[in-house]
């Protein structure tokens, strides 16, 4: 825990916050000698008595100040431990990438070593270990390793702080840094063609004129870092710091390594992604598969929702438009079903979603996902599906199905030996007549199903609270009006948000706290506007930044929207755990 920190906006691991000492620096940052003092390592000292007094006359330091470390080898532990130390102002401490102890407590950490995390495997392993053994709160500092190719990644693995310190010893061997990789100067492009370097800065410039000179590169590398930099700090603040680290790791075979081992580190990842995002969703490559959103979403529609009682199930493909049902093909099927849609539960196979009922097509991110189209279905797309929808089919039963899929698709489906009625897909005509002709054979004698309306708040109410909640929030007489459910007494419980989440009232709330689940609990105050990390008492660990979550205290009850995870409110000391949109004060 930190007071030195504060993270202000999350996007997966990557972070935006602020340093709070000194001149307030923004982070995620380059920082310099300017920005801390350091005692260095003890190594420099005549007797460890001298390096433990350098560390106590930084103890009333206003700038970072990092006590002197023991450096050690990559994989081993220190030889020596220096005793801990407390100090007036931020305190930074050394931590050795695959110690096995806990670092004692700082406002920022220096990931001993990192210049030489070379190895994917190494770099993920440290970042990810390291970042688990330090409060959520605290910043972490990577010396020597940044380049504007790797900047991207390295702020996605959870690093805060970064330096310009190896493009610099870089420009010092005539080696010039782009985004996309380093070049010797020399064969970047002939002697005689400098003028042809792919930038336009005034070093470049320059060098076109003069040749090339160590501080020109030097100082043409630093400007490519810190472009860098306000690129990446604009994929965080638009949310879309996954779609440019996919885009960044191309670079490399190392980066894209990276990338893949840090989506096996699944439980770092999850814990940290959020429930929704304001940006589209780009599945463009196969790493997107693995995305947490995409596991998530299914993990949901398998384990926590469950279909209505429907005897028909309708497999539908989906469309470029996003929600289905506003596209063009889902209007079209639409008006073939007709009225006989009140007696069968729709189904929309895509990639990487795999399944969306109906009912969820508004839900994050089956609303806001675009993936290349091109009708073919690769291996790992099929088993994917095919997987998600056995799991779905064992748990809700159906007496018929009927397939309107057509093209690789529908073969996936056939091929699974999967029991339906295949049309054959399509829009044309005689596809929608076969479309309709089948469903009026399937649903004679059919059930008929609850308002689709009604359904979605169940559906909703289940995906994001948790199995059983729709059964609590919707019992007893509900009225659906608009985006609204009240009870019988015409009081709101919950509205569906124009970004698919759900809004629940104080009377909703009432209804779901008995399942103790999505609680922020609080201590003996009644909060405003927005309620601090520190006075969280207790979060229930499933939270994620953009839940909705409901806000219990002795003095206080409420709902609000999450911006961080539930961990995090329990282990932060500053920063905002929830925005609250309705709170009574409790006697
Ligand atoms: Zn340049």
């Amino acid at each position: 825990m930190t007071k030195y920190f504060e993270v202000l906006r999350r996007d997966g691991p990557a972070r935006m916050g602020k340093l709070l000492f000194g001149g307030q620096i923004s982070t995620p940052a380059l920082i310099s000698k300017d920005d801390y003092v350091s005692a260095g390592s003890v190594y420099s000292y005549a007797s460890i008595q001298d390096a433990i007094n350098s560390g106590e006359a930084l103890r009333d330091q206003e700038k970072l100040a990092i006590l002197p470390y023991v450096p050690a080898a990559l994989h081993s532990e220190p030889a020596l431990e220096m005793p801990p130390l407390d100090l007036s102002g931020p305190k930074g401490i050394m931590v050795h990438p695959f110690s096995e102890k806990n670092p004692e407590n700082a406002d920022v950490y220096v990931l001993g070593n990192s210049g030489a995390l070379k190895n994917p495997r190494d770099l993920v392993a440290a970042v990810v270990g390291v970042r688990e053994r330090i409060a959520p709160d605290a910043a972490l500092y990577a010396p020597a390793i940044a380049t504007p190719a790797n900047l991207a990644l390295l702020v996605y693995l959870g690093i805060d702080l970064l330096d310009g310190t190896r493009v610099l010893a870089d420009g010092l061997f005539g080696r010039y840094h782009t985004r996309d990789g380093v070049w010797s100067g020399e064969d970047l492009v002939g002697p005689a063609d400098l003028a042809n370097l792919p930038c336009r800065c005034h070093s470049c410039r320059k060098i076109a004129d003069e040749g090339i000179k160590k501080e020109l590169l030097i100082a043409h590398n630093l400007l490519k870092l810190e472009e860098e930099l306000l690129t990446v700090r604009q994929a965080i603040r638009s949310e879309t710091m996954r779609e440019y680290v996919e885009r960044q790791v191309r670079v490399s075979p190392e980066q894209t390594t990276a990338l893949r081992l840090l989506d096996g580190e699944h439980r770092y990842l999850e814990r940290r992604t959020p429930q929704t995002r304001r940006s589209k969703f780009y599945a463009n490559c196969s790493e997107s598969l693995q995305r947490v959103e995409v596991t998530r979403f299914a993990e949901r529609v398998i384990g926590r929702y469950r279909a209505p009682e429907s005897d028909v199930l309708l497999l539908l493909p989906c469309s470029a438009k996003k929600p289905y049902s506003l596209s063009r093909s889902h209007r079209l099927f639409a008006e073939a079903i007709g009225g006989r849609r009140r007696y069968l539960h729709e189904l929309i196979l895509t990639s990487p979603l795999a399944l969306v009922p109906r009912e969820l097509e508004e839900a994050y991110p089956a609303a806001s996902y675009d993936v290349p189209v091109t009708g073919h279905w690769d291996r790992e797309e099929r088993a994917w599906l095919l997987g998600c929808l056995e799991a779905y089919l064992k748990k809700n039963r159906y007496a018929r199905i009927v397939a309107h899929l057509e093209g690789d698709l529908e073969e996936t489906v056939k091929e699974s030996g999967i029991e339906a009625e295949f049309t054959g897909g399509g829009t044309s005509g005689p596809a929608l007549d076969r479309l309709s002709a089948a469903v009026a054979e399937a649903c004679r004698d059919a059930r008929r199903l609850p308002d689709l309306r009604l359904l979605r708040y169940r559906a909703h109410a289940d995906f994001y609270f948790g199995y059983a909640a729709s059964s609590v929030l919707l019992q007893g007489k509900i009225i659906v009006k608009g985006r609204e459910i009240q009870d019988e007494h015409k009081k709101p419980l919950a509205a569906t948000t124009p970004s698919g989440m759900i809004a629940l009232s104080l009377a909703g709330a009432g209804r779901l706290q008995a399942l103790g689940k999505y609680i922020v609990k609080i201590g003996d105050f009644l909060p405003k506007g927005s309620l601090l990390a520190p006075g969280v008492v207790d979060a229930d660990d499933q939270i994620r930044p953009g839940d909705e979550v409901i806000i219990a205290g002795e003095k206080a009850f409420g709902v609000g929207r999450a911006k961080m995870s539930g961990w995090e409110m329990k282990a932060s000391r500053r920063g905002v755990a929830a925005e609250i949109r309705h709170i009574k004060g409790k006697q």
